[in-house]
Order: structure tokens, then C-alpha cells, then sequence
């Protein structure tokens, strides 16, 4: 099944029951995450569920998680071949900032196998210093891979058009740059990849409150903060996106999935996709306060006809945090 210009809804697996309704648009898909996303995904193909379906195990990913260096699980492709994934992904650990080791033992791990996908959560400086490094590793083992970008501040500017798993608004900069498929989660904790040890003060917020995707800043606002305004979509029907703060979860996530859909169709349509994403950017962030850079890709040196700008122009905005 093919995955290209795919927009994935990520879930947890006690989602299970909701995923249906969520990732029922063309072009989409599900991943479900953590150790159980398996047996998730069994049961949405018995319920009939044809679209693309992935598995991230998110090892990487909280207070326990693990290193990079860790064993890949064989098992734990085999569950994902047997469930009826997609195409299985790697239940890789985090890479951290220069953790060259990790990085390899990874790719080395997943070139041994057939069709996986090798998961690369890496810290936010892999996408600034260390990115000659990463797109040469990854260009050298020649696997399918696909990114998760850690919290930082400043958020990176640039990422590769590379699939994406657990982001935000930035998977649509990603698909719109060239990125085959990307992820946006469900909720804030999905999202992220928050730094570790987690500061509870500061910026970093976890996961739990309902945010709503507001059109207008390309953002997720938690409910209680969302600003004036009117939705369209077929979830709101013209009704103040505040009547969102007052809604359960599966209508706020309805809501956003609504929202990007409506969006990715846009994208799909445009004749020029990186300057339909530029476009798109809320023409000065600084009234709407701190929010995520929806960073555009490195240039991709194997692309000879890049229209002019696309390199350099188009594809970046300054961090806005
Ligand atoms: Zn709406």
C-alpha cells in the first residue's frame, strides 16, 4: 500500500475505539503508539479498516526511555508484518545530540532487515549542526526512515523532506516540502518529543488538556485560550471555535483532523506546493505569541530542477518562539 502524500493521525492505543472516525479521509491513515500498537492495529483491520496503518513504539520517548544503542526488536516486526501494518517500524531508541553510535547502530540494525522503516528520533541538533551528518548516514544505508524531532528553543528551522511521526502542524510543512507521509498527533503529548529529564517550569507543557487547531495560526491552542472566530468545518458549523472549550475530546480532535484535511486537500491541489506552505504562514506571529516554527526542509541536494527560491527562500522562516 502506498503511502505517498499521506497525512497520519497518531493515537494512542486506548484511542482504538475513536480511530475509525479519525482516520476516515482520503489520504490518510493511522499510527497507533506504544507497546500494545499492534494489537490496535488488529483490530481495525477486523473492523475493515483499509487505509494505511503504522506502529511506533515511542521507546525513545519519555522519562525510561532508551539509547539509541539499544537492540532492535525482531519481535516486534514480526508482530507489526502479522497485524497487518503498512510497513513495520523500527522500535528504535533516541538519539542524542552527536550521538553518532546510536544513529548507526540503528541504520546498521534496520539495513539487516527487509521492508522496514527506520524510526530516527533525534535531538533538535541533528537538524542544525549535525544535518550534513544525518542526510549522509541516511543516504548511505539508503533505508526508508522516518523523523522525530525533539522539543528545542528555538524549535529547528529546517528539517529534510522526510516523514515525520509525532508532530504538529509542521508534518503539512513536511508533506508540502516533499516529506512522503507525516504523522500529526492527536494530542499535545503526541506532538511532542519532550527533552528529558522533563522541566515541569518553563515552556515545556505535556500532554492531557484538549487543544484545537485554529486555521488562522496554523496553531494548537488549548481550549480554554482559544481566541475569537468562526469555524467552517463540518464538526463546527460556522459556531464560535470557542463552543470547542465546552466539547469532549473526540469533537475537539474531530475538529483538528477536520481542519488539517481540509488543508492537506489544499496542499494536494496546489500547483506548487512549498509556496502554497509559505503562503499559508500567518503574516506576522508576533500578536498570537509564542508558537511552533513550521519549519520547512533542508534543500534537498538531489532535486536538480528546484524551482528558484525553493532552497533558500521558500523553505525556511525564522524560529518564532
Ligand atoms: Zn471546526
Amino acid at each position: 500500500m502506498d503511502l505517498r502524500d499521506h497525512l497520519l493521525i497518531q493515537l494512542s492505543t486506548r484511542d482504538v475505539y475513536d480511530a475509525l472516525i479519525l482516520g476516515d479521509r482520503p489520504h490518510s491513515g493511522l499510527v497507533f503508539t506504544g507497546q500494545a500498537a499492534h494489537e490496535a492495529v488488529r483490530m481495525v483491520r477486523r473492523r475493515g479498516y483499509t487505509a494505511p496503518v503504522l506502529c511506533d513504539r515511542r521507546r525513545y520517548a519519555g522519562s525510561g526511555r532508551v539509547r539509541g544503542t539499544a537492540g532492535l526488536s525482531a519481535h516486534w516486526i514480526a508482530d507489526q508484518v502479522e497485524a497487518r501494518v503498512t510497513v513495520p517500524l523500527t522500535d528504535s531508541g533516541y538519539i542524542g545530540r552527536g550521538d553518532t553510535e546510536a544513529l548507526h547502530t540503528i541504520l546498521d540494525q534496520a539495513s539487516q532487515w527487509g521492508e522496514v522503516v527506520a524510526v530516527l528520533p533525534v535531538h533538535a541538533d541533528w537538524l542544525g549542526p549535525g544535518l550534513p551528518a544525518l542526510t549522509t548516514a541516511i543516504a548511505t544505508y539508503g533505508l526508508p526512515v522516518a523523523l522525530v524531532v525533539e522539543d528545542a528553543a528555538p524549535p529547528p528551522v529546517r528539517i529534510p523532506g522526510l516523514p515525520l511521526l509525532s508532530a504538529g502542524v509542521a508534518a503539512l510543512g513536511a508533506l508540502a516540502h516533499g516529506a512522503p507521509w507525516a504523522a500529526v498527533g492527536v494530542r499535545e503529548v503526541l506532538r511532542h518529543l519532550y527533552p528529558e529529564p522533563h522541566q515541569a517550569r518553563g515552556g515545556w507543557r505535556k500532554g492531557g488538556a484538549r487543544s484545537a487547531l485554529v486555521p488562522e495560526l496554523l496553531e494548537f491552542v488549548p481550549v480554554e485560550r482559544l481566541p475569537e472566530g468562526v469555524c467552517g468545518c463540518s464538526v463546527c458549523h460556522g459556531r464560535p471555535l470557542r463552543h470547542l472549550a465546552g466539547a469532549g475530546e473526540l469533537e475537539v480532535n474531530t475538529h483538528n483532523v477536520t481542519v488539517l484535511h481540509r488543508l492537506h486537500a489544499r496542499m494536494l491541489r496546489s500547483t506548487h506546493r512549498e509556496r502554497w506552505w509559505a503562503e499559508l504562514q500567518p503574516a506576522s506571529s508576533a500578536s498570537t505569541g509564542p508558537r511552533p516554527a513550521p519549519y520547512g526542509p533542508a534543500p534537498r541536494p538531489r532535486t536538480p530542477a528546484s524551482p528558484p527560491g525553493s532552497a533558500d527562500g521558500s523553505g525556511t522562516r525564522p524560529a518564532a518562539r
